[in-house]
């Protein structure tokens, strides 16, 4: 049996193209479960050190909510913004949302000073996007400033392995290992795709890539059902499906990876004073991640030598304090990307 490989006219055999996705976290599983669904003549295998629960994904509070990236032109951040929040919308709105850890959820971004910018790119994705009310400001004495709206919350605790379901329902498989060098790979795979994250700062010597220290707090405070951001990233409340996660921290190459007492404590007090009923809660656990920092994310592909061929690798990481909000989104430009590599394929000999 064949098919046709897209676009280039040339005949693969069926699962003929192995491909090799690194990473198991959410642009990982996203990016796997985008290329084992959509190319049926590749067989995709997942290879990862860490899986959930133990990957930085996990720890993500999982708003769906954006940033601008300074090197990619604003059509394409907003395009992954949108895919991402119609994908979540419409998982939501299914019988998956409890397994996959998706709700819909409203509240508010506040700001001490207002944004020269009143209307971000995001502000007709989102749902129901206004400025707040000077009334709804009051509560906030220190902030002069605020947008409402709804969006989606993704625990990834659930999500990954919803999406590691999907995926080996695809057809996909996958391997626990660490990968020092993608020469390793470049006699099992014709396609790599790079999804690793900080590790891609050793993995393939980004050094635009930084550790960003992230500790959160899971509350039991299940009266609380709208979030706050504090627009600087430092502090904010999302109620979610089991606590409700409140931070933060943004520690520029910091790796330490266990909880500080002291950020704890500070939290708990930048959060009470925005919500004030938070001094009552109990605290279920706390975690700590180290964000995958990088001036944009890099979702590009070239051509890299091994072993003397030149094999296709896809990049996908980089994703910073966003990485659920555009892991849907980047993930259908590294299918694309593939979909390219496809056709190279056959003139570097393989078929
Ligand atoms: P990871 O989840 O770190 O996964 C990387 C994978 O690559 C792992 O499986 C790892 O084992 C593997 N790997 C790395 N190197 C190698 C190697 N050499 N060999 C084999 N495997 C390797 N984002 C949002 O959109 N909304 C939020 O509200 C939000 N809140 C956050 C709160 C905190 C406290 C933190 C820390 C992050 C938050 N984020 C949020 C950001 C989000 O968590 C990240 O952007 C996202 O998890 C990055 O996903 P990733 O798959 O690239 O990386």
């Amino acid at each position: 049996m064949s098919s046709k490989a897209p676009r280039c006219g040339l005949t693969f055999r069926m699962k003929t193209v192995r491909v090799a996705v690194v990473g198991a976290g959410v642009i990982g599983f996203s990016t796997a479960v985008r290329i084992a669904e959509a190319l049926p003549i590749c067989s995709v295998t997942l290879l990862a050190e860490k899986f959930s629960p133990d990957t930085t994904s996990d720890v993500a509070a999982g708003i769906v909510l954006a940033q601008e990236f300074p090197d990619i032109p604003l059509e394409r951040q907003r395009r992954w913004f949108k895919d991402g929040f119609d994908h979540f919308f419409a998982i939501a709105h299914s019988e998956d949302a409890p397994e996959a850890g998706i709700m819909m959820c409203s509240g508010c971004q506040i700001f001490r000073e207002a944004p020269a910018n009143m209307k971000p790119y995001w502000s007709d994705i989102v749902i129901g996007y206004r400025p707040m009310t000077d009334r709804e400001l009051k509560r906030f004495p220190n902030h002069k400033f605020g947008q409402a709206f709804t969006t989606l919350k993704c625990e990834c605790s659930s999500y990954l392995p919803w999406l590691e379901k999907r995926f080996r329902k695809a057809g996909g498989r996958v391997e626990q290992r660490r990968v020092n060098s993608l020469q390793e790979l470049s006699n099992d795979f014709d396609i790599i795709v790079n999804c690793t994250g900080l590790g891609s700062k050793t993995l393939v010597g980004d050094d635009q890539v930084q550790p960003i220290r992230g500790q959160v707090l899971k509350m039991d405070a299940p009266w609380l059902k709208h979030f706050i951001r504090d627009v600087d990233g430092m502090t904010y409340i999302y109620p979610g499906i089991h606590s409700v996660t409140i931070g933060g921290t943004r520690q520029v190459e910091d790796m330490r990876l266990h909880v500080d007492e002291g950020d704890s404590r500070s939290i708990l007090e930048r959060c009470s004073r925005l919500e004030p009923s938070l001094r009552k809660a109990k605290v279920l656990y706390q975690s700590v991640g180290l964000r995958p920092g990088r001036r944009s994310p890099r979702v590009e592909r070239e051509l890299v030598q091994m072993g003397g061929r030149q094999v296709p690798v896809v990049h996908n990481y980089g994703h910073g304090g966003w990485g659920v909000s555009f892991s849907w989104g980047t993930s259908m430009d590294a299918l694309e990307l593939v979909r390219q590599c496809l056709q190279e394929i056959p003139l570097q000999a393989k078929l």
